[in-house]
């Protein structure tokens, strides 16, 4: 027989914990039940630190029972298949879960397979991705013994998480290179498949800037195919003048790649995945976090298709937008909170200079401090090394920040 939970969390992430945690305070009595097969909680945004040789890579991981708030049931199942008419989900177990309300944070799909050969030569040839916990400290090896050379970043063409992370370790190596007395030696470059360093325009006149100061060449709207370890060459697709699309070679001496994304696949396979989206994320409504075709099922975080950057910040203003609603939907009464796309990314220029860069659906920046956050500053380095993982570990999973 299945169990049943006024409301089910599947995934219990930044997104899945935040929310928990925000329910109970709001309404302890809640019968909440969280999938989540994974025994560690990750605190991703902190690997861009890692892999720049200031933050201890263990001090990004801890026991997920410690953060599964009180009068919340860990249910250490994955969730395999939604039948959302039935408002059930079927575990990877075979156990059935029903619900009044679900709540959807299962985070984003590396789709690391989609670059030809990125798997196989990953952690060794001096190929490294602050995208994954194992590998965030070879990047800090690879940029510590660089002796110069071609440096090679890459950014896929797929909305990703955290967008910034890809060129925030170019700008980081860079910087490290220069204070070494090596930057002049090195021959670094973005192949990116966004046509721009960053969409909102004022936060990219500030890293136009940088990239022009550290002589990056960058490479816009062109996507990495294959990266052949062994002989130290990157491939990527993009068009030429006429439209026409080829193929193009670099060479490298070190290279920092990042893997395409998309919904992971029970999401993509399911009833609850947008059809007209070619990543197959969760079809919300971009305000509400509703579902729009199942009312009782709602989505925050890395898993939705709200056409905002996929960041924990922007989760910290979902989940309460998420929480109210829920619980209005529970109590039969009108959903009111709404979400207008914030999302913040905080990206390093230098070693203790870091722009904040916050911005809604409308690409229209939306700063918190009163000054300019187009200019990197030295207070919002010590915002994201030391205050926001404090912040993220004791108030933000807790539902108190
Ligand atoms: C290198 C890097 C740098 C970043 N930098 C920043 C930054 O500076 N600022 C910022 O705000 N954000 C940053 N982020 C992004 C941020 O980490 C994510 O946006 C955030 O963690 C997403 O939260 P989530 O809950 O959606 O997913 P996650 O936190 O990834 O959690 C998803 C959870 O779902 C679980 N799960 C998966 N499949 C199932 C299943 N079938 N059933 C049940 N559970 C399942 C997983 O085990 C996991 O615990 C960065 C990320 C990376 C990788």
């Amino acid at each position: 027989m299945a169990r049943h939970f006024t409301v089910l969390i599947i995934g219990g992430g930044n997104a899945g914990l935040s929310a928990a945690s925000q329910l109970l305070i709001k309404k302890p009595s809640l019968q909440i039940g969280i999938m989540e097969p994974s025994e560690k909680h990750y605190y991703q945004p902190a690997w861009t630190l890692v892999g720049a040789g200031v933050f201890d890579i263990e001090k990004t991981v801890k026991s997920e029972g410690d953060f599964i708030p009180k009068g919340a049931e860990w249910i250490r199942d994955a969730a395999a298949t939604f039948e959302p008419e039935m408002s059930q989900v079927t575990g990877r177990s075979g156990e059935t879960y029903t619900y009044d309300s679900l709540i959807v944070a299962p985070g984003i799909q590396l789709d690391w397979d989609k670059i030809k050969g990125f798997r196989e030569t990953l952690g060794k040839n001096s190929v490294s991705s602050n995208y994954s916990y194992d590998m965030a400290p070879y990047t800090w090896e690879l940029i510590k013994n660089f002796k110069g050379g071609t440096a090679v970043f890459t950014n896929p063409s797929s909305p990703i998480k955290c967008g910034g992370a890809p060129h925030k370790i170019m700008y980081l190596a860079c910087d490290y290179w220069r204070k070494q007395g090596i930057l002049d030696k090195c021959d670094v470059h973005y192949i990116s498949g966004a046509g721009a360093i960053f969409a909102v325009k004022e936060y990219a006149a500030t890293l136009s800037k940088v990239v022009a100061d550290n002589n990056i060449t960058t490479h816009f709207l062109s996507n990495t195919v294959e990266i052949d370890g062994s002989n130290k060459k990157v491939y990527y697709e993009t068009k030429d003048a006429s439209g026409t699309k080829v193929r193009k070679e670099l060479a490298f001496d070190l290279l920092h790649a990042v893997p395409p994304q998309s919904a992971p696949d029970f999401i993509k396979n399911s009833k609850l995945a947008d059809s007209a989206n070619a990543f197959g994320y969760v079809e919300v409504n971009k305000h509400s976090m509703q579902h729009s075709r199942y009312p009782n099922v709602f989505a925050c975080g890395d898993c939705t298709n709200a056409p905002c950057s996929k960041t924990g910040a922007a989760i910290r203003k979902q989940v309460p937008v998420v929480v109210q609603n829920v619980l209005a939907f529970l109590a039969k009464t009108p959903l009111t909170a709404s979400y207008d796309g914030y999302s913040a990314c905080p990206i390093p220029t230098q070693y203790g200079k870091l722009m904040l860069a916050e911005f809604d659906y409308s690409n229209t920046p939306k700063m918190t401090f009163p000054f300019d956050q187009a200019v990197p500053r030295w207070t919002m380095w010590v915002l994201k090394k030391n205050v926001l993982p404090w912040l993220y570990w004791n108030k933000i999973l807790k539902g108190t920040a």
